[in-house]
């Protein structure tokens, strides 16, 4: 058993199987000069370790992930404590990657070698389910000088720790509400209709880059029915070829060829044009929209035929006024 992204080059020098073993650990080492996957074939060598990664990344399997390697040798005098709690001869229980690095192993490693090596060591972790962490008696990685700290100190030397242990708690991506026809309070105001939303009191649909947008803006409370509001219009495109939709609270714009519009920056696609509050509005607009905003509340708490109707009329209006100012 091998990586499938590995070259074979294998070594004789490994015993077969591991007495019942299982890996539960994986063990760095650096070369200390080139040529290791070679060396390990050298009937003198009477060493090999499972992989070796060279300097541009290649991944060389020398020894069967079932096999154990003869890559680490007995524990020298001041070797990490929890090695004691094996019970057998460490190769039995560890996987062991080399790195090729120049003699004295103080160089670090190349980028290539370093995305090769983490890609090989979070598959094997996967693969073996060994934890990706600094060693401990539970399993994890571990530097060859931990177990020679007096013959092989160097051992594969410098290797980002920190960045490895790190992908195994990537940063959280922050969560991001979406809502959806799914939410009784969202299916009061939208149906599906095909791939579109279509608005229950205002017939307009809101669909596609717009529906993206709306379900997920304002990341709290309902979104886009929250602070966008109800669509007043369906699509339509403006005189610079921009699609346009009209909402209760304001307008959104999509591709806007060179910005004509009022295209914030670090907006995506879909951007906010004009936010019907503060001066510079049609003065009917407010005043509608407060109407609206109370029986809106009033219809929410008390369903009541004759407020909805009223409320339906009210917003009605407000499109048409929305439509003679686009106009
Ligand atoms: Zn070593």
């Amino acid at each position: 058993m091998r990586d499938e992204k590995s070259v074979l080059m294998q070594s004789p020098f490994h015993w077969n199987g591991r007495e019942g073993h299982t890996p539960r650990w994986i063990v760095l080492h650096s070369t200390s000069g080139g040529g290791a996957a070679s060396w390990f074939q050298n009937p003198q060598a009477q060493v090999s370790t499972n992989y070796v990664i060279e300097k541009d990344g290649t991944i060389i399997n020398c020894v069967d992930e079932l096999d154990a390697a003869y890559g680490n040798g007995p524990l020298e005098p001041g070797h990490a404590a929890f090695w004691d709690t094996i019970g057998c001869n460490p190769n039995l229980v560890t996987i062991s990657i080399e790195h090729s690095k120049a003699e004295g192993n103080q160089e670090n490693l190349t980028e290539a070698q370093k995305a090769a090596s983490f890609y090989l060591i979070q598959s094997l972790c996967k693969r073996w389910n060994i934890p990706l962490q600094a060693a401990n008696e539970h399993g994890g990685i571990a530097p060859h000088s931990s177990l020679e700290p007096v013959n092989r100190k160097m051992c594969p030397g410098p290797y980002p720790w920190q960045e490895l242990f790190a992908l195994a708690h990537p940063p959280q991506q922050e969560e991001i509400l979406v809502i959806s026809l799914s939410n009784p309070q969202v299916a009061n105001y939208f149906v599906q209709d095909g791939d579109m939303w279509k608005c229950k009191q205002t017939g307009k649909r809101v669909g596609h880059a717009f529906l993206d947008f709306y379900r997920v803006f304002g990341n709290s409370a309902l979104c886009g029915l929250t602070y966008i509001g109800l669509p007043l219009s369906d699509e339509y495109k403006n005189e610079h070829g921009s699609i346009m939709q009209r909402y209760e609270r304001m307008d959104l714009g999509y591709g806007s060829s060179g910005h004509k519009e009022d295209n914030p920056p670090g907006s995506g696609d879909v951007f906010i044009l004009k936010k019907y509050e503060g001066s510079g509005i049609d003065p009917r607009i407010p005043q509608l929209q407060q109407k609206i905003d109370a029986l809106t509340r009033q219809v929410n708490t008390k369903p009541d035929t004759q407020a909805q109707a009223e409320l339906a009329k009210l917003r009605a209006t407000l499109a048409h006024i929305h439509e003679e100012s686009a106009a």
